[in-house]
């Protein structure tokens, strides 16, 4: 009788323990399934805004070190770089210029020309990296027409580096972005000089990717801010099609290189 209890005991126990078991199997799937869940949204660019600009302290991602022993440059207007100062918009659309943050150094110009960027080539498979670096090329030349710029081949020398890598989640839940540019301070020659990163999702592919590369190249050329106008290439969201830079752009971005700066300038 005594043994036939004790039986039961054990038996209870290796089902409790089975039991135990598989439910322990259940709930560490799901929870594996719902870490992947917020990553495979990641994939999903249409429902994530493409960007991008950190606008909520700049500031943080400036990195002067070491701290200068002479005062920064007082602000003052670089000329306006010829591309520029021959524009003339004959629509008259206006601009988003009062949507641009100046920084504490002054708004973001870039002095010397042309200005160097470096794209990155992906390790892909050779016919896909092509064609990641052909669609980011492209967004380059569009931009070259209204300022000055050379793509080369080492990235040290880079005032611009464009890298397909997925952009750090931010915010508090955190948010996937596809695309962010990041800008830091040196100095060179006594010179104070700033130099840009863009962080280009590998999500995103053809017409979104070079929307997106078109965008952060609008930030990293100055446009530190965004349009509220779905026509713009800065507008702050995705959309289905993605515009071609537009005349505002241009507008805003010449207003910006009219604009006083520490930047790429001599310290005191
Ligand atoms: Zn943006």
């Amino acid at each position: 009788m005594q043994r036939r209890t004790q039986r039961k005991i054990k038996n209870l126990f290796i089902f409790l323990f089975v039991f135990a078991f598989i439910g322990l199997l259940i709930v560490s799937d799901s929870s594996h399934s719902f870490a992947l869940f917020p990553k495979a949204q990641l994939g999903n660019s249409q429902t994530n805004p493409p960007c991008c600009l950190d606008t909520t302290k700049p500031e943080n991602s400036l990195s002067l070190s070491p701290t200068p022993h002479s005062p920064l440059p007082t602000p003052k207007p670089h000329p306006l770089p010829t591309k520029l100062s021959q524009w003339q918009d004959k629509g008259n659309n206006g601009d988003y210029f009062t949507d641009i943050q100046a920084t504490k150094f002054g708004y973001l110009i870039w002095s010397k020309f042309p200005v160097k960027i470096y794209i990155e080539t992906p390790n892909l498979n050779t016919n896909l990296a092509e064609t990641w670096v052909k669609a980011v090329v492209q967004t380059v030349q569009e931009w070259n027409e209204y300022l000055p710029l050379q793509i080369i081949s080492t990235p040290h020398q880079a005032d611009i580096k464009i890298i397909r890598k997925v952009p750090p989640l931010q915010g508090n839940p955190p948010r996937a972005r596809s695309a962010l540019a990041t800008y830091e301070l040196y100095i060179q020659d006594n010179f104070l000089r700033h130099k840009f990163t863009i962080l280009l999702s590998p999500s995103q592919s053809g017409k979104f990717l070079q929307a997106a590369s078109r965008h952060e190249l609008g930030h990293a050329l100055g446009i530190w801010g965004h349009s509220s106008n779905p026509n713009d290439a800065l507008y702050f969201s995705q959309v289905a099609n993605p515009p071609q830079i537009s005349p505002r752009d241009i507008n805003t971005l010449k207003r910006i290189y009219q604009q006083s700066t520490s930047l790429g300038w001599k310290l005191g």
